[in-house]
């Protein structure tokens, strides 16, 4: 498969290549190879990035809102198509097996593109009766977007930013992260084929300094990020100096809650798909699994036995269940956990052990609040499995942190779930399920973890703005 893409960017429709950038190498993370060499964006790429989404952005939202959900339900269904060989360059980009990329990945993306597509043309404003006089409100685009990606769900994430944001008439100039820069190009050919007019949707390649460039440019509308808390900080105040909108997806560390009457391989099963999926690089991962004593044991030699199981290796080979980490950055910072978690006196269950840049599926039972496992994103397949006696304890615990994306919860007693849920502060929680996140239902972070949120209609309040107008109906009562 080729994976060097025609130029490092795409603006205005087209590749475009500017030599003068710091060049970017893309690593297979499976293998070490350079898969491609990219150059960062100049400030003359960024330019002209701003400049033609600012141009197409004013045609655009000036189309009937069905013209432009045909655009994207075209391009929703052209993914579905390719999902085969666009899935091939995630794994190869991301490091993550085919057997999660060809099912979680582009076609999230094009659930996305396909939802926002038909919520388009239902967007209304609303008539305010004011007696003889009358209001209506518009719900206007905010112009151009600039969409910031991490490198955990790169193609995901550049889609679930897209669709909401052109669905509305908005324009996008999208940076993804150094470290995945390939998916969101295929995203870019994707809409340009589907039928968006050139400059609508634009990738620029760069690290941080690339992504600040945009935020602080005058002809930006909104900022959405989805990256690390340090990162988040520095953005949002970037936005602030122009009073930009800004959406935030941020880190976490979640809990998840399992209660004395669960149903074991069920908690199990959603434990290890909130620690492992992605190799646990995901950022709603529920990373302190609370487990009550009187199933505690039971529930880890179940979990042992299973994630023992798990099959690593070559992640285009359909039968791997988990791949490497993404660079060897993330696997140093992940090992230096591990060992941290046995210094502090955390009991290995299973894993630990590393190979190449694959890091072993680990448990550590007997850890309690303090220890840096229970305070730190980790974004590795590491779980801390902490005990917990009673549920007022374990709410106040759970709640006991500065990150408040998401949360989960297994019992068996619906007034306990529903209870719990209810005084959980996070922005995405599940019951007796974890880290499901159909594009029906919003997703976003309280807390240190975010504001805004993606997904379902409440995105679109998101990347509109209101605008009211008042209607006078008779003459004009001036006192002078
Ligand atoms: P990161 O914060 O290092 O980088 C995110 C993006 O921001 C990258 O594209 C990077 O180049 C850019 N960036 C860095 N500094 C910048 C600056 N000063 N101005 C503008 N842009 C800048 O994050 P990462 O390591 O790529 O991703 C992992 C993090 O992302 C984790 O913390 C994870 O929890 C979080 N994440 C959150 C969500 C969510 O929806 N809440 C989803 C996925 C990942």
């Amino acid at each position: 498969m080729n994976t060097q893409p025609r130029a490092s960017h795409f603006i205005n429709g087209a590749y475009v290549e500017d030599e003068a950038g710091v060049p970017l190498d893309v690593l297979n993370p499976a293998t070490g190879a350079v898969i491609a060499t990219l150059h960062e964006a100049t400030p003359a790429i960024v330019d002209a990035a701003l400049a033609a989404a600012t141009v197409a952005q004013k045609a655009w939202a000036r189309l009937m809102p069905v013209e432009r959900a045909r655009v994207l339900r075209r391009a929703s269904d052209m993914i579905r198509d390719r999902n085969a060989e666009l899935s091939r360059l995630e794994t190869l980009d991301t490091g993550k097996p085919i057997q999660e990329t060809e099912v979680a990945d582009w076609p999230s993306g094009a659930d996305a593109l396909e939802y926002f597509a038909g919520l388009a043309p239902t967007v209304t404003g609303e008539t305010v009766p004011l007696g003889a006089d009358f209001a209506y409100s518009l719900r206007e685009p905010l112009g151009v977007c600039v969409g910031i990606g991490a490198w955990n769900y790169p193609s995901q994430i550049a889609c679930w930013k897209a669709a909401p944001a052109l669905a509305m008439g908005n324009a996008m100039v999208f940076k993804p992260s150094e470290v995945t820069p390939l998916g969101a190009l295929k995203l870019a050919e994707i809409l340009m084929e589907a039928g968006a007019p050139a400059g609508l949707f634009n990738v620029v390649q760069g690290r941080g300094g690339v992504g600040a460039q945009l935020v602080t440019d005058a002809r930006v509308a909104k900022v959405s990020l989805t990256g690390s808390v340090p990162t988040g900080r520095k953005v949002y105040a970037a936005a602030a100096e122009g009073i930009r909108h800004v959406t935030m997806e941020l880190g976490g560390k979640s809990p998840l809650i399992v209660f004395g009457d669960a149903d074991i391989d069920s908690a199990v099963g959603a434990a290890m798909l909130g620690n492992f999926y992605s190799a646990g690089q995901i950022c709603s991962n529920g990373t302190r699994v609370f487990v009550h004593r009187s199933i505690k044991e039971a529930f880890l030699a179940r979990l042992k036995t299973r994630a023992e199981a798990i099959i690593m290796g070559d992640p285009l080979d359909p039968a791997t269940q988990m791949g490497p980490l993404v660079s060897p950055e993330q696997h140093a910072k992940v090992m230096a956990y591990v060992e941290q978690a046995k210094a502090d006196g955390a009991r290995l269950i299973t894993g630990g052990g590393a190979s190449g840049a694959f890091v072993q599926p680990t448990v550590f039972a007997d850890v309690t609040d303090g220890m840096t496992l229970a305070c730190e994103e980790v974004f590795g397949p590491v779980m801390a499995v902490l005990d917990f006696e009673d549920e007022d304890e374990v709410v106040a615990r759970a709640n006991a942190t500065e990150f408040g994306l998401a949360a989960g919860v297994f019992t068996a007693d619906l007034t306990r779930a529903h209870r719990v849920v209810a005084a959980l502060q996070a922005g995405t929680c599940w019951i007796n399920a974890y880290n499901l996140t159909p594009v029906e239902s919003s997703f976003g972070g309280v807390k240190l973890s975010g504001v805004g949120r993606e997904n379902g209609k409440a995105a679109i309040e998101h990347y509109t703005q209101l605008k009211s107008v008042y209607v006078g109906m008779g003459p004009v009562d001036a006192p002078y």
